[in-house]
């Protein structure tokens, strides 16, 4: 499905760089480069993934920058078709004059993600590929990162696929019945029906309850520290954040409202929210933050409980534990440099002891939450893809519906031609995820999140 538009754009960030790469794609890349960019020596053509010295010169023949330029042919090009890179000076000026130049020349300047979802309408990669590129370009952490490498080389595409060819033969073989409706399903392969649609109702189950831990690898875990006031949450927070972000102060209750960050430990990233200080209080604005704080227990994804050491986790800390009720609760036992109080602590939940004034004991956190958070088998490497995205996550639970009423409707004796519908819908859905089956709104949603240029 080849576009006749030939699109362009910038593929380097904005301002004055050293490099910029303007980037083109489509039926006119050749024609351009023949007629704008002067090569040193005349040749007669440009031989394709060839990087050429020459000149950018405007309709009139002026020299406007000294520039590279590399010519690729479709279809073995990134975005399937004819395309072309022009290497020039990074100043905004000469960027400016010649992307004007040669939207001059008939060229379109390019949407977000163009040229991305080209290369997926001309199948040269699949829509969890092309949303690893997002993700990649958008990383903020090492393991983020990683993961959309590893869906870039197209782990989850390869997962999705083989769900949809065990869905695939799974419909043949009803569909061998459609036409004599008069025939019972034979009883052996009413078996084999029950029992394939059973391993992959599993593997569907896995596959959707990795979304948790692929969520928070990807994106990050919510931690929400928690604590009575002057326990040293706010020391905690800045010494994680790595600077003065709360306030800090003897007089309890001065953290006010809730504070939050992006951090990254070990290469996992967090959101890390700090709260008001916990405690019944008189004052309004307080009474405010608190209230705020335990809002947002909901979302977060593990409570860092910090009490003081040196008085022990006393019967108000038991309070705040409680209020918790199932979030996962990692304790923190602050001002370990003074004498500690041998505490009574609530059974088995984990602990870390620091000391936020001589910043002992914090190393040990991003392993300790990492121990809480995420599985052995989580680390989002190697051929074992996880859903990271909500996107994919909502398509595989409708597709497990319509197989949880297939199996219904195989149980219930139910016209073939039924059970059959809802095979397709389980393969509908498969394909939403890799793109074979999709729509226009879809990819407009999914290419908005891309940058000009890719
Ligand atoms: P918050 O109200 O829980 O946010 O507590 P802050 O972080 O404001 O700290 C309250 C007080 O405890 C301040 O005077 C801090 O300097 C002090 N503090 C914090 N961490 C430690 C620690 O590890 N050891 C000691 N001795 N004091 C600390």
């Amino acid at each position: 499905m080849m576009n006749e538009t030939t699109i362009v754009a910038t593929a380097t960030g904005a301002g004055d760089h050293g490099i910029a790469i303007i980037r083109i794609s489509g039926p006119l890349s050749l024609s351009i480069l023949n007629r704008y960019v002067k090569r040193q020596k005349s040749q007669p053509q440009w031989k394709e993934r060839y990087l050429y010295h020459g000149f950018f010169c405007d309709c009139s023949g002026e020299h406007i920058d000294e520039v590279m330029a590399v010519f690729f042919s479709g279809p073995h090009s990134f975005s399937g078709e004819d395309s072309a890179e022009i290497h020039c000076h990074g100043g905004r000026v000469i960027q400016r004059r010649i992307l004007n130049i040669l939207i001059e020349g008939g060229l379109k300047l390019a949407e977000p993600g163009e040229f991305t979802r080209r290369a997926f309408l001309n199948g040269r990669i699949d829509l969890t590929q092309a949303e690893a590129v997002a993700d990649l370009i958008h990383a903020r952490s090492e393991v983020s990162r990683r993961i959309a490498v590893n869906q870039l080389e197209g782990a989850l595409f390869r997962q999705i696929t083989s769900l949809a060819e065990k869905t695939a033969d799974l419909l043949a073989l009803i569909e061998a019945y459609v036409d004599f409706p008069e025939e019972e399903i034979d009883p052996l392969q009413a078996v084999h029906v029950v029992s394939a649609s059973t391993s992959l109702f599993y593997e569907l189950t896995k596959f959707i309850d990795s979304y948790e831990q692929g969520r928070i690898l990807r994106n990050g875990a919510s931690l929400l520290i928690l604590g009575r006031p002057n326990v040293g949450k706010s020391s905690l927070m800045n010494l994680l954040v790595g600077e003065e972000r709360s306030i800090v102060s003897e007089f309890p209750g001065t953290t006010r409202d809730t504070v939050e960050e992006s951090i990254t430990l070990s290469g996992l990233p967090f959101r890390i929210i700090d709260s008001a200080g916990i405690r019944e209080s008189s004052d309004h604005v307080e009474t405010l933050g608190v209230q705020r704080t335990f809002a947002k227990l909901g979302s977060s994804d593990l409570v860092l409980l910090v009490y003081d050491a040196s008085v022990g986790f006393n019967s108000e800390d038991h309070e705040i534990l409680q209020r918790c009720g199932d979030r996962p609760v990692l304790l923190i036992a602050n001002k370990t440099d003074l004498q500690t109080i041998n505490p009574s602590l609530p059974l088995d939940l984990p602990e870390l002891r620091i000391s936020c004034r001589l910043q002992t004991g914090l190393d040990l956190l991003p392993a300790k939450i990492q121990e809480i958070l995420v599985d052995e088998e989580g680390s989002g490497g190697g051929d074992h893809a996880l859903i990271c995205d909500l996107r994919h996550k909502e398509s595989l639970l409708r597709g497990r519906e319509a197989l949880v009423s297939f199996r219904r409707l195989v149980q219930d004796g139910s016209p073939i031609e039924l059970a059959a519908y809802e095979l397709r819908a389980l393969l509908t859905a498969l394909g939403e995820i890799t793109g074979q089956t999709t729509t226009d709104d879809l990819l407009d949603r999914i290419f908005s999140r891309f940058c000009i240029g890719k």
